[in-house]
């Protein structure tokens, strides 16, 4: 089986194949075609599996699909992630699968200084990738709008409970609209991300792999 089946459009195989991508990984397989369903999903998924790229790829088609008449920047897109590390290489791969798109992207955790995010979140972002501590910190600074956003991911969702982030992600998802598709990546499956599930996804297509 190859990309070319999955509903991904020749910009973004382009991109795919320049990665050197042959075929895609289980995960990318099960994922891609229900996420550009408009599906939310709850996927158990490790890292090392493609899971990145399985999100990435079918947010930009989305994205590219439903441009909006530019009257203004919108955030259209938002990633959560339990570390820096993790944001930086996520927003990576929105650059590297997005580089035929005119997407733009900004990549905001903590530990650095917080102007230069500002500064890049000023000129407009489609797409957010961010760690829940600093976007807080953007969000009471009124650094950031996020009253358009249209997908909500959150990566390695049990992660990011484990470090204690559950009461910035309630707080992060009580601005969000109640309209959007939301896809939720987790290692392991707890009572606290069912019960984030339960709360946030809307009939989700579950994905094992
Ligand atoms: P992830 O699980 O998202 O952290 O991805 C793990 C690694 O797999 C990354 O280095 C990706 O570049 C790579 N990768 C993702 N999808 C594919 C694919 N379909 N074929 C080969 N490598 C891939």
């Amino acid at each position: 089986m190859s990309f070319n089946t999955l509903g991904l459009s020749a910009p973004i195989l382009k991109a795919i194949k320049e990665q050197g991508y042959s075929e895609p990984t289980p995960i990318q397989k099960e994922a891609i075609p229900v996420i550009l369903n408009g599906r939310d999903i709850l996927a158990g998924a490790q890292t090392g599996t493609g899971k990145t790229a399985g999100f990435t790829l079918p947010l930009l088609e989305l994205l590219n699909k439903t441009k909006p008449i530019k009257t203004k920047q919108k955030i259209r897109a938002l990633i959560l992630t339990p570390t820096r590390e993790l944001a930086a290489q996520v927003g990576e791969s929105v650059e590297v699968y997005g580089k035929y798109l005119p997407f733009k992207s900004a990549v905001i955790f903590g530990g650095v200084k917080i102007n230069p995010q500002l500064i890049k979140l000023k000129k407009g972002v489609d797409i957010v990738v961010a760690t829940p501590g600093r976007l807080l910190d953007h969000i009471s600074q009124k650094n950031i709008d996020l009253r358009d956003v249209e997908f909500l991911i959150l990566d390695e969702a049990d992660r990011m409970l484990d470090m204690g982030f559950i009461n910035d992600i309630k707080k992060i998802l009580a601005i969000l609209p109640k309209q959007k598709q939301t896809l939720l990546f987790s290692a392991t499956y707890s009572d606290e991300i069912k019960k984030l599930s339960d709360k946030l996804l809307k009939t989700p297509a579950l994905i094992e792999v």
